[in-house]
């Protein structure tokens, strides 16, 4: 009989989240951002570091500002960051959306003729407005300005988007004047333009606020920002059991890996399901004390097989790192450093 209400064990997944190196490439990116104010992006969940842990990091170290995606991303943070302080990029679909930024304090990101009105009829007041300037994905048409609905607006944040910031390409210059311009034609409190790769680009894309995501937790959109940017993301994994395999015994679903010699395998409880995905089959590394531990095999939904060899003491309930350094990984994956950081399941403790 059980004596005790069960309380659910910690999981076998846990990801590790090093918050001083959090801070610190806030630091980084935020010197190379002054005079201009920084913000975060804490969208999808802080990009699965869990946005509440890296707004409550962020806050004190100094960012200004806070932009999610969806409305329902907002609750999380209002214990943490004050409401004026937090942005909602899609921007008020329905009338319940502009009334619940009414009575939260938060500001709608407006991208439409459509939103601009919306947000009027629900008592308006100060609001962010997102200007397309050549992604030609959410955001105002530089033609529809002169609408009545956005004269209408209270600007704090002007903002703009970029669409090939990481690369060296004649767009960014295109963006960054029709971003001057507009600057110069909207009344506003503060001008934004550049997310993590903009803010590489230089000073005169930074405005009087920078946005930066991906590069906060780790990623390394451009090469200017490597020496600056560190890791902040470790995915570690126990191994449920451990087996010997001898030459000609086949690992995981069809058999895609054969071994070719006696070999000590682990079976680690991470799988595509958590957002390790069969791209890694016979490719990921996991880590133990910085010795290599090799896929073998396909990834499946729960479980991964590894080489041990290397590792002769690594056993079952150990814990083993996955290689996750996310320009490296990206590179290795074909998967963006975007989706590597997101994919990141709910099964891994945080
Ligand atoms: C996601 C996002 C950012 C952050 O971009 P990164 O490339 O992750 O630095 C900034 N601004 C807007 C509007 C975004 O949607």
């Amino acid at each position: 009989m059980p004596t005790m209400p069960a309380e659910t064990p910690p999981a076998a997944l846990r990801l590790e989240i090093d918050r001083d190196a959090l801070a610190s490439n806030w630091a980084a990116l935020h010197r190379l951002s002054r005079p201009a104010r920084t913000g975060a992006a804490v969208k999808a969940d802080g990009y699965g570091v869990g946005a509440r842990t890296a707004a409550t990091v962020l806050r004190p170290a100094g960012s200004s500002d806070f932009f999610v995606a969806h409305w329902s991303e907002v609750q999380d943070l209002l214990d943490v960051v004050p409401a004026d302080a937090i942005s909602v990029l899609h921007g008020p679909l329905t009338p319940a959306d502009a009334a619940f930024a009414c009575a939260t304090g938060v500001r709608p990101v407006i991208n439409s003729i459509m939103q601009a009105r919306l947000w009027s009829e629900a008592g308006g007041g100060l609001c962010d407005l997102m200007v397309d300037t050549g992604i030609n994905r959410l955001g105002l048409p530089l033609a529809d300005l002169g609408d009545e609905a956005v004269r209408r607006l209270r600007v704090d944040v002007l903002m703009s988007h970029l669409a090939s910031a990481d690369e060296d390409v004649p767009l960014n210059g295109v963006q960054l004047a029709r971003w001057h311009e507009l600057r110069r034609a909207v009344p506003h409190a503060r001008a934004s333009l550049a997310n993590s790769a903009g803010i590489a680009l230089g000073s005169a894309y930074h405005g009087e606020l920078t946005r930066p995501g991906l590069a906060l937790y780790g990623g390394v959109p451009r090469p200017e920002l490597a020496s600056e940017i560190r890791q902040v993301v470790r995915p570690m994994a126990a191994v449920l059991q451990v087996r010997e395999l001898t030459a000609g015994d086949g690992v995981g679903y069809n058999s895609t890996f054969v071994a070719e010699r006696r070999m000590r395998v682990g079976v680690i409880a991470l799988g595509y399901a958590d957002g390790y995905l069969r791209c890694w089959s016979g490719k990921g590394l996991l880590r133990s004390q910085g010795r290599r531990l090799a896929v073998v095999g396909r990834v499946s939904m729960d479980m991964t097989v590894i080489d041990l060899t290397a590792a002769p003491d690594v056993g079952e309930g150990d814990w083993v790192e996955v290689d996750y350094n996310l320009p490296q990984a990206a590179a290795a994956s074909g998967l963006s450093q975007y989706e590597l950081l997101t994919l990141l399941g709910r099964r891994f403790g945080r």
